[in-house]
């Protein structure tokens, strides 16, 4: 591909999603989020087209044909429907994509439901996305398919007869091979997967799990070169593999930061604590995000540094997901619980430890947040690369906002250096770097983060979509600072008596 020809993004979701209005008319709501922003721009460039299911069923597509043409009219690139009937929804969407493949890559097996319905949902909606991607493009056109809901995609349009140019990014963690081998269908989605041209990863660790699966589970596989994207070699197919780390609109993010209504925002936070450190949680509901290990952390830094008491509090804000599956149900209910201990064990007159919030932050709410917080506190058990740690950092303009960051996040591959690393599940760590971070002096918070600000903002989300395209187009990607692969350290000397024993 070169660098003006066509693209074709598709995503589950398409950045326009349309619901029936009460009067029975149709109405729009426009997707937000760093994804969007930064491919909107290609799209327009180069003629281009967005495919993903706009929130209809199949039977009420061409009654909101003619509303898309409309749309795209004024987006600037195309935007093209895939229905789903309510039954691909459950089967598809909240069962194979977030019951199987969601789950089994974060490494959660015990929650995953292998129920074969699931998969064949899975294979026809992958089919019909094939389906109108070859209706909607041309064989020189470059196809980029986004994440785990589609990884099928690349292998439907070859036997479809529409070969393309396909890369794919997968926004969630790749799983270890011990793992992966769990899916009763692991070896025709790796194979579905080797369909693609390009195939990026969020970390070196996601690489490094996809091509030892491939190698350990395919044929004669041969890997060669170095640096972002090597090639794996598969009989007649070279497939390109990369890691390529999301980000977020680095300026964008500092600049509403130190807009009016954020900053007269902040103001009134502070004064909500008045001498008092804000302890930022904002998480999607998820078992992944590790939300209780994070409470049981901060009741034992309480516990353990009593000077805490009364200085700091948790603002946790837990955003609703996926309400209609068991088991974030059930994490909703131990997180309140947790809450309800904890705050039944310290609150005192004129001070509460965890100020709890089930809901969403409008813009400037969320980003007054991440301003006026001291320390933003990520525990998530594993994690694609964790936005939100970019984001409070982004808008932490005052420069001394200290991130404590769960070694299994995508994120900590980048900002090791300049995070308090945390294991959430050793529950002592995390009190410890609770406290660290609320006693750390300001000029080392001002060194760290300046050092982790200047990451994000070269490594933003517009480097991202640059980067994937170039490494489509087979361009030399320069320099790779990104790829090492986090390992604790053990305390220097730890494993001196070992060697030295006889
Ligand atoms: N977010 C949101 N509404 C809120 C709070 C947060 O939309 O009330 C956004 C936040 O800005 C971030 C995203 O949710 O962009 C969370 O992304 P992350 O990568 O941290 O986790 P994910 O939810 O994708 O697993």
């Amino acid at each position: 591909m070169t660098g003006s020809e066509r693209l074709i993004v598709a995503s589950n979701r398409l950045p326009v999603i349309l619901s029936r209005s009460p009067e029975g008319g149709w109405t729009f709501n426009r997707g937000s989020g760093g994804l969007i922003t930064a491919l909107e721009p290609v799209l327009r460039e180069r003629e281009g087209t967005w495919i993903g299911w706009p929130g209809v069923g199949g039977d009420e597509l061409e009654e909101v044909e003619s509303l898309l043409d409309r749309e795209s009219g004024r987006l600037g690139y195309r935007v093209r429907g895939v229905g789903l009937t309510p039954r691909e929804e459950e089967d598809f969407y909240l069962g194979f994509s977030n019951q199987v493949v969601w789950p089994l890559f974060h490494d959660f097996q015990t929650q995953c439901n292998f129920d074969p319905s699931f998969w064949q949902a899975y294979r026809d909606v992958n089919r019909r996305f094939a389906k109108v991607i070859g209706e909607n493009s041309a064989p020189g056109d470059f196809i980029w398919v986004q994440d785990y809901h589609l990884m099928s995609v690349a292998e439907e349009l070859v036997q479809a007869d529409s070969p393309r140019r396909t890369g794919f990014f997968l926004h969630i963690p790749f799983p270890p091979l011990d793992l992966f081998v769990k899916l009763p269908w692991r070896f025709t989605l790796l194979r579905s997967l080797l369909h693609y041209d390009l195939i990026g990863f969020q970390t070196g660790r996601d690489r490094r799990n996809f091509i030892e699966c491939v190698r350990t589970l395919a044929p004669n596989v041969q890997v060669e070169g170095e640096g972002r994207v090597v090639e794996v070699i598969v009989g007649k197919r070279r497939v390109k593999v990369g890691a390529f780390p999301i980000s977020i609109d680095f300026d964008e993010f500092a600049q509403s930061a130190a807009s009016n209504p954020v900053s007269e925002r902040v103001a009134r936070l502070w004064s909500e604590f008045p001498g008092r450190q804000i302890i930022l949680g904002v998480d999607r509901l998820d078992y992944s995000k590790g939300i209780p290990h994070k409470l049981q952390g901060f009741r034992l830094a309480l516990q353990r540094y009593p000077a805490l008491q009364e200085r700091v509090s948790l603002v946790q804000l837990v955003v609703p997901s996926r309400e209609d599956i068991p088991e974030y149900y059930d994490i909703r209910r131990e997180i309140e619980r947790l809450v309800g201990q904890i705050s039944g064990e310290f609150t005192r007159p004129g001070w509460v430890p965890i100020h709890y919030q089930y809901g969403s932050w409008d813009r400037p709410e969320l980003l007054a947040h991440y301003r006026a917080a001291a320390v933003n506190l990520v525990t998530s058990l594993k994690d694609g690369m964790n936005l939100v740690a970019k984001e409070f950092s982004a808008a932490s303009l005052e420069g001394s906002g200290v991130l404590i960051l769960s070694e299994y996040a995508g994120a900590t591959a980048q900002l090791q250096e300049d995070a308090i690393l945390v294991n959430p599940y050793d529950v002592e760590e995390v009190a410890d770097a609770i406290h660290r971070a609320c006693t750390m002096e300001e000029e080392e918070r001002k060194e760290r983060m300046g050092r982790i600000r200047e990451k994000i903002r070269r490594e933003d989300i517009f480097w991202w979509v640059d980067t994937f395209l170039k490494a489509a187009r087979g361009e030399d990607l320069g320099e790779s600072s990104t790829l090492e692969i986090y390992q604790p350290p053990a305390p220097p000397g730890f494993f001196d008596s070992v060697a030295t024993e006889s």
